[in-house]
């Protein structure tokens, strides 16, 4: 899914984000991405969706290589892709059922399959009877559900959520991550950053520490293994 090989990132400015990662991640698998703040946490995210570019290395990502991919082609590459952010991201202006249509227009999706696999969504997340809602009228926990309702409606292979939980309280955070285990369960592989150590600590999955640009820690059922 994943193949990561010998990537650096050094910015414009000299600031160097990453440092000869190597790393793959296999179908299936359920990675939690850890480090301090300025780790280079957010670089990997972002190379994944090729919003930021290695510097150097090879990089694969659902069999397309990142580096050498026309312009034409990285919309094919985020539609494998859901993506959730710690700050949910909505359209304010958009009821929740038109959030999560919203990524299905942009793919042209026919209106009965639409309206099919919004529903299927707003089931999994537990909001079916919220669908009518503006997400001002939504609590956090509710926004970020919507926005992995949006992530995942149009099936992609690989979830890559950067700190989900993060303006979470505890009790919210782990219905989070119960719909996260059940789409990791139905074959979605799941990236996800974070600093919840409960979190990392509990679910006993892959760890990536990464330490100032470099994979420090990369263990199967591993811990968060940081104090914070
Ligand atoms: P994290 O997500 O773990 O906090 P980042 O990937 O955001 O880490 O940052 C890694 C390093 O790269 C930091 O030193 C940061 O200051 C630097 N950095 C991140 N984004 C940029 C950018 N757009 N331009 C210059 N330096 C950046
Ligand atoms: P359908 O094909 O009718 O949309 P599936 O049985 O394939 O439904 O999927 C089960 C439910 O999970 C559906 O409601 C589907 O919309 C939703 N779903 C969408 N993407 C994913 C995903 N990546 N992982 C798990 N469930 C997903």
């Amino acid at each position: 899914m994943i193949h990561m090989h010998n990537v650096s990132k050094i910015y414009e400015n000299g600031a160097v984000a990453l440092q000869n990662v190597d790393i793959d991640i296999e179908k299936g698998e359920f990675v939690f991405i850890v480090g301090a703040s300025g780790a280079g946490k957010s670089t990997f995210v972002k190379m994944l969706l090729r919003e930021v570019l290695p510097t150097q290395g090879s990089l694969v990502v659902n069999g397309r290589n990142v580096l050498e991919m026309a312009a034409t082609e990285v919309p094919y590459l985020r539609r494998g892709l859901g993506v959730i952010f710690q700050d949910y991201r909505l359209l304010t202006e958009k009821t929740v059922y038109e959030n999560i249509a919203f990524a299905m227009q942009v793919i042209e999706a026919p209106r009965r399959e639409m309206q099919k696999c919004v529903n299927n969504v707003l089931d999994v997340v537990g909001l079916k009877d919220k669908y009518k809602c503006f997400p001002s009228q939504l609590s956090g926990g509710e926004q970020q559900r919507v926005a992995i309702a949006r992530a995942i409606v149009n099936h992609p292979q690989i979830v890559i959520a950067d700190e989900p939980t993060g303006n979470l309280d505890p009790d919210t955070s782990w219905g989070i991550m119960d719909i996260f285990t059940r789409i990791n369960k139905a074959g979605t592989t799941i990236v996800m950053a974070t600093h919840d150590k409960t979190i990392v600590d509990t679910m006993h999955k892959r760890v990536v520490a990464i330490e100032d640009g470099r994979i420090a820690r990369d263990e199967m059922e591993g811990a968060y293994g940081y104090e914070d």
